[in-house]
């Protein structure tokens, strides 16, 4: 007999609860199609009852001091070093990545955390003696209430710690609300949250789809949100947040741009281009999705990508010697190849087909092989629409002005990398794209903790970005203060 399914549990006010709701969703590991669990999605009274929980525990959370705030983040760092590689087999298995990019994005969150705990450095506000004769001036953070985040399926253990661990440190309390297709990599690290004993409802974990996120955008008592997933939900809940006066950032989709220079080091461009384009089977978003070729470089690169995409490893991604795995799910798996029809059809040159890939162990899972189409134009659809696959799209164009214009044509604005030998093309290049994240020579730019993380155009809605000095400045007001004793 089948074994019933555990079913995801929210945990709110300190305590693991169950969701009242009737509706299930499945959770499946996209390897095997094996069902690893049963999201029952919260309804809105449970959200509600969440956003309570983390209400009533500000007031004494506040007035924690930063640096005995700091030391659970101390703490949680501790912990989720101790079980690292249960939560990345863990996103491994709900998720499908490989096991090293699931330890590389599980260290990367860490390191959220570990910039969390240096918060009684970054709150610190600024004071001036004398701003007039006998006053002083002083700026104060303080944090503002409830905020929550709503993450997307592509990165689900680090995406909320980009979020919960900084705004907490600052003194916020707050309500994460996952993937509902991945929601096991959170569940664990909230365990890990339990066993460091946060006062109850300072972190809260609510599971659920688009409901349980409107229904939080909804609550008076959020103060602001912070949301990771596709441009079109990005767009409306920046605008339906904001409207109701709540702080948002809002990161959306992405269509990459690399370009790639006569000049260029072909081998080591290509190896990083292949992680760049095939790294968590494309469903990244900073995958590079378009390669501008720039003159004679095409031909070479085209010949060496395809060799190298040829070479992947497809499989289960527990396996350490599988370079790629599957994709989320049987639905994504045909939005990807309706995007390689597409292409077809407008008369791009499909040189690998990865539609019907072999697949080490004979598995059932939602598996694609690496494709790559040549003589792509900037109006086909693929180079327009963020196809989040295994997918490159090779583009030839003359020089470095032609490539920048396709670049600045593009919708999106999250990421583009170049790689070349010359500094003058480099300066150029970061100069002119009006693209956010920037490569040189890296094809996954992916900023650290320290930095801030986030798009422009329609890869990004809002002004301050995830996580760094930008996520102090999100999670926290300024208040002035200027005296004068008589
Ligand atoms: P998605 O937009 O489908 O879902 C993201 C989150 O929004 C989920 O938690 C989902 O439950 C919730 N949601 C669904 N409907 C909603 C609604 N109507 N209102 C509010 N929330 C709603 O995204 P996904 O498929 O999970 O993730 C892939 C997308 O995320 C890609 O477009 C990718 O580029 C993007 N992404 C962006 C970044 C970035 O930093 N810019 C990082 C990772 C992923």
């Amino acid at each position: 007999m089948k074994a019933v399914s555990p079913v995801v549990p929210n945990y709110v006010d300190g305590r693991w609860i169950e969701s009242i709701s009737t509706e299930c969703l499945e959770v499946i590991n996209p390897a095997t199609r094996e069902q690893l669990a049963i999201v029952k999605p919260a309804a809105k009274a449970e959200v509600d009852e969440a956003v309570r929980a983390a209400k009533r525990a500000f007031t004494q959370w506040r007035q924690t001091p930063p640096i005995v705030r700091a030391r659970y983040f101390f703490k949680l760092r501790e912990l989720l070093e101790r079980d690292f590689e249960e939560i990345s087999q863990i996103l491994t298995s709900e998720n499908g990545k490989t096991i090293a990019e699931a330890r590389g994005s599980v260290r990367r969150g860490i390191e959220n955390v570990e910039v969390a705990c240096g918060v009684p450095s970054l709150m610190q506000g600024a004071n001036l003696e004398d701003v007039a004769s006998g006053v002083d001036c002083e700026v104060v953070r303080q944090p503002l209430g409830v905020f929550s985040c709503i993450t997307p399926f592509n990165f689900p253990a680090m995406v909320p710690l980009w979020f919960f661990p900084l705004a907490v440190a600052c003194g916020n309390t707050f309500v994460v609300k996952p993937s509902e297709q991945t929601p096991m990599s959170q569940k664990k690290i909230f365990e890990l949250v339990d066993e460091v004993g946060f006062p109850p409802g300072v972190i809260n974990l609510i599971n659920g789809a688009g409901d349980a996120a409107r229904a939080l955008i909804a609550n008076p008592d959020v103060v602001g949100i912070s949301f990771v997933g596709s441009s079109k939900i990005a767009e409306s809940v920046y605008r339906e947040a904001s409207a109701k006066g709540k702080r948002v950032q809002a990161l959306g989709g992405a269509k990459n741009f690399v370009v790639v220079m006569p000049d260029c080091d072909l081998d080591k461009s290509v190896a990083n281009l292949i992680d760049s384009i095939y790294g968590c089977a494309g469903e990244r978003c900073l995958a590079a999705s378009i390669v501008l070729t720039v003159g004679d470089i095409h031909e070479p690169l085209k010949r060496k990508l395809v060799e190298a995409a040829k070479k992947l490893k497809i499989g289960n991604g527990l396996s350490e010697s599988v370079t790629l795995g599957p994709v989320i799910s049987q639905k994504h798996k045909e939005r990807v190849i309706s995007y390689i029809e597409q292409g077809i059809k407008d008369g791009a040159a499909l040189v690998l087909d990865g539609r019907k890939p072999q697949v080490a162990g004979n598995l059932r899972g939602f598996f694609l092989g690496p494709s790559v189409f040549d003589n792509v134009t900037p109006e086909m659809t693929i180079s327009r629409e963020e196809i989040f696959g295994p997918v490159a799209c090779l583009m030839k164009v003359n020089d470095i002005d032609e490539a920048l214009r396709v670049i600045q044509q593009g919708e999106y604005g999250n990421a583009t990398s170049i790689f070349t030998q010359s500094g003058k093309a480099v300066r150029k290049f970061k100069y002119e794209a009006g693209i956010s994240m920037i490569g040189v020579n890296i094809g996954v730019p992916a900023p650290m903790a320290f930095f801030m993380f986030g798009g422009a155009k329609r890869s990004f809605f809002g002004d301050l970005k995830a996580y760094g000095r930008d996520g102090i400045e999100f999670y926290t007001d300024k208040r002035i203060i200027i005296s004068r004793w008589f």
